[in-house]
């Protein structure tokens, strides 16, 4: 049984040239919405064929490629080591243009928890927990995402059916109980580094994420990264 939801619907579009700092360059239309269930400024690009500024008048048949990216701004934009997520959106933002597609940019910071909750779970984490722990002793759920604003995001783009690029099953799941079929996963790849590999195995081992972090080396890098 479908949840549901109010309809957002879709405020602006805007086209924005993208290049990042490796110097790939894309170009994005920007959609902004009204009506998003916890009132936040979650932002949809439009990448491909999806970027044309008529494509949602023109409704490229293919299957739009589709991966809710979670705010990081440690990751993102300061290329923080302490995790993946500037490696996974740079990847994301060209196999959606090369496919068609959204990256939806939800501003879900830390896992929902906020940044500066974030901050405090590193500290723990520096201290011995890994990053389910250090949720759970500041009183957070493992992973609080919701992702009723991605649903909603995609409904008001018209996208009922979409290939979902992501490895978190709990995305999949969501997404189906909001009323967007997922077609098809596709899974993302794993961005190592000394510092992320501790990060990487856990993510593996306590949310089921379909990531091939080399186990054998989980203990020490745990201990080496945190
Ligand atoms: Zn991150």
């Amino acid at each position: 049984m479908p949840r549901t939801f109010t309809p957002a619907t879709i405020c602006t579009q805007v086209t924005v040239p993208l290049r990042f700092a490796d110097g790939y360059a894309t170009t994005a239309r920007v959609f902004t919405f009204s009506g998003l269930a916890d009132r936040r400024e979650h932002v949809a690009f439009g990448l491909g064929r999806w970027a044309a500024a008529d494509a949602l008048d023109d409704r490229p048949g293919q299957l739009p490629l589709v991966r809710p990216h979670s705010e990081c701004l440690t990751g993102d934009v300061f290329g923080s080591q302490r995790c993946d997520c500037g490696p996974q959106v740079r990847e994301a933002v060209e196999r959606i243009a090369e496919a068609g597609g959204f990256l939806l940019y939800l501003r879900q910071e830390g896992r929902g928890i906020g940044l500066y909750a974030k901050l405090d779970a590193y500290s723990l984490q520096d201290a011995g927990l890994d990053t389910y722990e250090a949720n759970i002793a500041l009183g957070h759920a493992e992973d609080e995402r919701d992702y009723t604003v991605a649903a909603q995001m995609l409904h008001a783009l018209g996208l009922r059916r979409v290939a979902l690029l992501s490895n978190n099953p709990d995305k999949a799941a969501q997404l189906s109980r909001l009323g967007v079929t997922v077609a098809e996963r596709v899974p993302t790849r794993v961005h190592l580094s000394p510092a992320n590999l501790g990060y990487l195995a856990t993510k593996a081992r306590r949310g089921a994420h379909t990531l091939d972090v080399p186990l054998a080396t989980e203990a020490s890098a745990d201990q080496a990264a945190w």
